[in-house]
């Protein structure tokens, strides 16, 4: 689903009006895409507006690294294995 899509359906996502597909759709665009969650925010902001006014592109979404849950434990375990190490030195 690409960005003017989205923004056509927004005023029916805002009321629920749509099918949970198109729903979890404009979520997961929503997801990366910082234009169109800009665009919904002033949609809630002034519902009576246009929703057809500003038609930017998304042609770079946000690509923001995460770190998950893995990568912490990962973290851990090197930390783990550092604090190891050090331990075995100081010990001698
Ligand atoms: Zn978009």
């Amino acid at each position: 689903m690409d960005c003017s899509e989205v923004r056509k359906i927004i005023p029916e996502y805002v009321n629920h009006t749509i099918t949970e597909d198109r729903t979890t759709e404009v979520e997961e665009h929503l997801c990366i895409c910082n234009d169109c969650r800009q665009f919904l925010n002033n949609f809630i902001d002034n519902p009576s507006k246009s929703p057809t006014s500003k038609p930017t592109s998304c042609s770079e979404p946000a690509s923001k690294k995460v770190f998950s849950f893995f990568d912490y434990i990962i973290l851990a375990i090197g930390l783990g294995v550092f604090l190891f190490f050090i331990y075995l030195i100081l010990r001698k």
